[in-house]
């Protein structure tokens, strides 16, 4: 190695649980807050990236639904190549890395190419799911044993998956099989014919840990054809053993508020994202109908130390302001000096990842709020950052007290043409949320333009406001969340009512408001 080259990193080896970021450990939480470089697997939770550093470069080496994953031999060269840079590393597996996960052939490359590595082991599926369903894999007097198995058949063309029957069979405890749901009429069969109790007590557990997680029990015997029944899918645990009975008495999660509850979201893609995992936390099944796509502008952001006051109206404004900022060589400091007004919490949190603390948030999130909240606010000279299509009430406002305003247009909402299919899972939701008035009128028009005739089959008749007697594309029973009075407007302007309007204007106001009508209706 010559003098040159940088000190090799680190790479840690890290398991993250089953899948509820709870049961990410101590030391997981540190190393992602901390590494250089992550790489992950599909089955990591999906909070589990928010805390990398904002510079960490993410890279995805898992299989993306059935497509292939990036081959093993590829996902250790990364490995290498990062660490050789010097770079620290952080190789982040579902579950256990050492338990089905192939941890142990990274660490034999690592070892060999003469990089440290660090082991942290995760909580594996096959003990988190078994308790998450109120099963203990071993228990004095049931079973004094437990075989941990992978169901998963080799695909690299020897037809032997290397499971010895009889030795299952056998084997004095509890069987825990990972992967394999696809196989389960074979492995029961295979168990059964080697010796096994026909009703021997079997859970399958789905999504273990999860929002969401399914437990189907039955009998070894028939346990496959009630997983089919049931359409089970991966990734989902098997357990076999009398241990299984103890569920009755030990299972312990109750039902997620929302479960079975079908939730359109038609925000933006990358707004999204942040509604879509709270409503599945509760449970609910998102169905992403992205009916607006965020179009930035190419603004020249003034001097804004000609300005006593800067508002800011959404999150996406304040990623626009600083991503212009930065275009014309400034950063945060440009605003040194100003009151910096926030519309509602998430634009303020937004100001806070670049390091800006919002001096006015208001009370009610809306334009008529922030007016209020600056009342007392000495302003003679305002500059106002925001999408095209907003509406005149803040300028107005502060212009009536004689302040001089300037409107800066960072982006402009444009609509985002939706699949067919997304229209139509929209449509027959239990719910379908908005959150800004865009979201409606794009909404409707793209389902207008689109299938949305087919979806208007069993449309909703034409409101009594009256939408120009046009069909409109939800079907009666999909209930409507409006995030507050502006949206409902626009809502009932296309001949629409909300069922639910938010009390508090953001997404937590309309996360708790639709959780509340559902809890009523239950
Ligand atoms: N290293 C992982 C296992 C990887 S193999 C661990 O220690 O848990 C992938 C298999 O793990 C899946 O096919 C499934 O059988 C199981 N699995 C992973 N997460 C799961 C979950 N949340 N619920 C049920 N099974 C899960």
């Amino acid at each position: 190695m010559s003098a040159e080259e940088p000190t090799p990193g680190t790479v840690h080896l890290v398991g993250a649980g089953p899948g509820d970021p709870g049961l990410l450990t101590a030391r997981a939480l540190h190393l992602i807050a901390t590494v250089d470089v992550i790489l992950y697997d599909r089955l990591i939770p999906a909070e589990a990236l928010q805390s990398a550093r904002e510079d960490a470069e993410l890279l995805f080496v898992g299989k993306e639904g059935g497509g292939p994953s990036v081959p093993q031999h590829e996902t250790e060269d990364l490995l290498v190549e990062r660490a050789l840079s010097g770079k620290s590393v952080l190789r982040l597996k579902g579950g256990d890395p050492f338990v089905f996960g192939r941890g142990g052939e990274e660490a034999l490359r690592l070892k060999q190419e003469g990089i440290a590595f660090e082991i942290v082991p995760g909580v594996t599926a096959g003990v988190a799911a078994p308790a998450h369903a109120g099963i203990p894999v071993t228990h004095r007097g049931l079973s004094t044993g437990v075989a941990f198995v992978t169901g998963h058949r080799r695909h690299d063309g020897e037809d032997d998956d290397g499971l010895d029957w009889d030795a299952l069979a056998a084997f004095p405890g509890t069987l825990v099989l990972y992967m394999g749901v696809s196989r389960l009429e074979e492995i029961s069969c295979s168990l059964i014919e080697a010796g096994r109790r026909e009703d021997e007590p079997v859970a399958v557990i789905e999504r273990g840990t999860l929002p969401d997680q399914r437990v189907i029990i039955g009998e070894l015997r028939g346990i496959s054809k009630v997983a089919a029944e049931q359409g089970v899918k991966a990734p989902a645990i098997t357990v076999v053993g009398d241990v299984v009975s103890l569920a009755d008495e030990i299972s312990w999660r109750g039902t997620p508020p929302l479960a079975g509850v079908s939730v359109a979201v038609t925000r933006a893609r990358p707004q999204a994202s942040a509604l879509a995992l709270r409503l599945k936390d509760l449970g609910a099944d998102v169905v992403q109908a992205p009916a607006i796509e965020i179009q930035p502008l190419e603004a020249e952001v003034p001097d804004l130390a000609s300005y006593d006051l800067l508002c800011l109206t959404s999150p996406n404004g304040v990623e626009i302001l600083f991503d212009r900022l930065s275009a014309s060589g400034r950063d945060a400091r440009a605003l040194a000096g100003l009151t910096v007004a926030a519309i509602g919490p998430g634009t303020a949190r937004a100001l806070a990842s670049h390091g800006v603390t919002a001096d006015v948030i208001p009370e009610r999130f809306v334009a008529e709020g922030l007016v209020q909240a600056l009342r007392d606010v000495p302003v003679s000279r305002a500059l106002i950052a925001r999408a095209q299509e907003a509406r005149q009430t803040l300028p107005e406002a502060l212009r009536a007290r004689g302040a001089e305003v300037d409107v800066l247009t960072l982006y402009r909402t444009v609509p985002a043409p939706l699949s067919g299919q997304a229209l139509r899972r929209a449509a027959s939701a239990d719910y379908i949320t908005f959150t800004s008035s865009s979201t409606v009128s794009f909404f409707l028009e793209s389902s207008a333009a689109g299938d949305g005739a087919e979806a208007g089959s069993e449309a909703r008749a034409g409101g009594e406001e009256g939408a120009g007697g046009a069909h409109l594309p939800l079907s009666p029973a999909t209930r409507i969340v409006s995030i507050g009075p502006v949206t409902s407007q626009t809502l009932r302007e296309h001949g629409l009512a909300p069922h639910v309007e938010a009390l508090r204007h953001d997404i937590d106001g309309l996360v708790e408001a639709l959780l509340q009508d559902a809890r009523r209706r239950d």
